[in-house]
């Protein structure tokens, strides 16, 4: 491997490489736009292009596209090549600044939610300066956000950029308020920690579920699961540890900061952590994160599963999004600091978030909602879908005693029980990580968990951010007249300790007894995502969205169409999908073992024996069979009512209620076939081939 550091972003249009190739004023225009937003100008574009194009051809690169994350969950490029004719039958290699600013792709095939007419198909590209450009394929890619006709975001980048700007000058504003008055720029980062599964490609082409929906819909418990715990943290098997370096080196060539690996609690789970970046990058990061997981997995003759929930009674994989502020000055605004001063401002912060995550429960929820991730949330593996704050037993105790108007007695260590005011020093929480909370304070960011695995983070830190700006707008308003601004901000800190203490949790989020109380609390439990989605249009919601100017209201119709449309599509495939299966290929696998029992049952009786074991199996095949029939027979059934629903909600509810049941109730009865029909019968790979064949 050539030296990492050389090889590091050796793929990306990077400051270095600006530095390198562009002339000074150049250079000095694009970094004013990137950092301060000023419009680009034409001329300035077309210099960064043909330096662009020199570069990526350089390389080996032959295509441009636009690279953009349209509401399908991946990602979205045209390839155009950089060839212009000259005249004269020859040609040369060209690349604008107005190919580079701005494209066209044809977005009637994107889902817009009822924004774009089908007759006005034309969509906007536009260049993300902040982002920079990459080789992928021998194509460079230039990272845009993706608009309608009319100006509406049809993307996921437009309201991440848009939530970040919300939220920088909300803070920035409220730190000039309290007195940081050099402050001018805050920036939300984000390190997500991905988790995916990796099984042998023969098997995985083996099973139409897995190729078509992305998890198994048919497979009874392997002998072994997870219960001994030996996967955690294991040795890396040889195959999966060469795909790793592999997948590290290609990841390293982007220019992301993959750091750590390491085995997960399921078989043949693991994960991936990147070094924190700035939101915007980190998102792009982790798409192209799980685009390279697939793409080395096949190299290898792997098959990467992203999906929430590959195999039932097994650990789904979520993404964690560590999400922090900093500012220009180079201030974590969610380090606690050492110092009482600043640990104002720092539980000013927490005040603000605390506020923010309560008053926008439902809109967090919203943000990882999904028919994937439904599987996971709340079956005792990953966070309930209650959401709730973990802060650790120390900061528990500075905002009980907060509310309470007590001094906080610090617990520094056995020897030392210093009486400390209000605001005392205090040390990173040294209590174990609650593993269970959705929303966990850990030292100096906070996790959210509630992400499943295939999940842009687009979506979660839109919310994130709008809610905090929002609330940091409040507290601005409260503080920007007072005279005396100390006690203000000492009274606003309890004022909203006391009024939203009850999101904040820190015992055991997967136990039944925090869901009694957390109902006690008032708090909500949106268990699936059709109960979710409709508190994406709430009326309060819809304004923070406008206020914020992150979406419009139409943006947010929109959304909220897209996503339930998508979820009744996600089970409409894998009811149909189930269903395909169990009448073309477990049926006539059990009928054919059926056929071999008969048959040794004839031979036994032709010799005068007693054939009392094929018997039992055969009537107990039988039975089974016509059940699997029958349950096949209505499901089909199921499906096609549920072509007859035209309302989007009442579609996706029936879906959820009666289609999902159905294919549960085939389901039930394969998995018990699996277990009886003899091993060379079964058409399918089982969970123990699927899960223990890679080595
Ligand atoms: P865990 O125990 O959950 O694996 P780590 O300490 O390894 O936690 O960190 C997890 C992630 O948090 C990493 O991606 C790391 O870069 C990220 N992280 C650390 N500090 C910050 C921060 N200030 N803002 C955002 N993410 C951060
Ligand atoms: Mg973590």
């Amino acid at each position: 491997m050539k030296n990492i550091p050389e090889l590091f972003g050796s793929k990306v249009f990077n400051d270095k490489v600006m530095q390198a190739r562009l002339p000074k004023s150049t250079y000095k225009a694009i970094n004013e736009t990137v950092e301060n937003g000023k419009p680009l100008e034409l001329h300035v574009a077309n210099v960064v292009a043909n330096a662009m194009k020199d570069w990526a051809t350089e390389m080996g690169a032959t295509h441009f596209t636009h690279w953009f994350q349209p509401m399908t969950g991946i990602t979205a490029e045209k390839h155009d090549s950089f060839i212009s004719p000259n005249g004269k039958g020859q040609i040369i290699m060209e690349f604008s600044g107005k190919e580079l600013v701005k494209g066209e792709p044809d977005a009637s095939s994107f889902p817009s939610g009822g924004l774009r007419a089908t007759f006005e198909a034309r969509g906007y590209t536009v260049w993300d300066v902040s982002s920079y450009a990459f080789i992928k394929d021998d194509t460079l890619c230039i990272p845009t956000a993706f608009y309608s006709y009319s100006g509406e975001a049809l993307d996921k980048k437009t309201p991440l950029l848009r939530s970040m700007e919300a939220l920088d000058k909300a803070a920035t504003n409220f730190l000039n308020i309290i007195g940081q008055s050099e402050v001018s720029k805050v920036t939300t980062t984000v390190g997500p920690e991905q988790e995916y599964f990796l099984i042998d490609k023969e098997m995985f082409l083996k099973r139409p579920d897995l190729i078509f929906t992305g998890r198994t819909l048919f497979g009874a418990r392997p002998s072994k699961g997870q219960e001994m715990d030996d996967h955690y943290f294991g040795t890396l098997k040889t195959r999966v540890s060469d795909f790793m370096k592999d997948f590290d080196t290609e990841l390293w060539k982007l220019g992301i900061f993959s750091k750590t690996k390491h085995n997960e609690v399921a078989p043949a789970q693991h994960e991936l952590a990147p070094i924190f970046s700035t939101t915007n990058i980190a998102t792009d990061h982790n798409q192209l994160t799980m685009e390279m997981a697939k793409k080395v997995a096949n190299r290898h003759g792997l098959t990467c599963l992203l999906h929430e929930k590959p195999f039932a009674g097994v650990n789904g994989s979520g993404k964690h999004n560590n999400w922090s502020m900093s500012t220009n000055t180079g201030q974590n605004l969610l380090e606690p600091g050492k110092n009482p001063a600043s640990n104002v401002q720092f539980l000013l912060f927490l005040a603000a978030i605390t506020k923010a995550v309560d008053e926008y429960q439902d809109l967090l929820r919203v943000s990882v909602a999904s028919a994937a991730n439904d599987h996971r949330l709340g079956a005792h593996e990953a966070p309930p879908a209650i959401v709730s704050m973990f802060i650790g037993d120390e900061l528990g105790a500075i905002v009980d005693s907060i509310i309470a108007g007590k001094t906080y007695k610090q617990n520094l260590d056995s020897t030392m029980n210093t009486e400390l005011s209000i605001l005392p020093t205090f040390k990173k929480d040294t209590t174990d990580r609650n593993r269970t909370s959705p929303f966990a304070f850990t030292g100096n960011k906070f996790e959210f968990r509630m992400l499943g695995s295939a999940f842009s983070i687009s979506g979660p830190n839109i919310i994130l951010n709008t809610a905090v700006a929002q609330v940091l707008n409040e507290f601005s308003d409260k503080l920007r007249y007072v005279k005396d601004l100390e006690t203000a901000k000492l009274d606003l800190i309890k004022d909203t300790f006391t009024k939203h203490q009850r999101i904040i949790f820190n015992g055991n989020n997967y136990s039944d007894e925090w869901v009694e109380e957390a109902k006690k609390r008032g708090l909500l439990n949106l268990k699936t995502t059709v109960d979710a989605l409709p508190t994406f249009i709430a009326p309060k919601n819809i304004e923070v969205f406008t206020k914020n100017h992150v979406f419009t209201e139409a943006e947010v119709h929109s959304r909220y169409e897209i996503l339930l449309e998508e979820y009744s599509k996600i089970i409409n495939i894998e009811a149909l999908t189930t269903s395909d299966i169990a009448s073309r290929i477990i049926l006539p696998a059990a009928m054919a073992y059926q056929q071999e029992v008969l048959d040794l049952m004839d031979k036994k009786m032709v010799v005068g024996m007693n054939p009392k074991t094929e018997k039992i199996i055969a009537e107990e095949l039988d039975t089974l069979c016509f059940d699997l029939y029958s349950e096949i027979t209505k499901l089909d059934y199921n499906i096609e009512q549920a072509h007859k629903i035209e309302d989007s909600l009442a579609h996706a509810k029936f879906y959820r209620d009666t289609v999902l049941a159905s294919m549960n109730a085939v389901r039930a009865i394969a998995d018990k076939l699996e277990l009886k029909v003899g091993a060379k019968f079964w058409p399918l790979p089982t969970y123990g081939d699927l899960l223990y064949s890679v080595n």
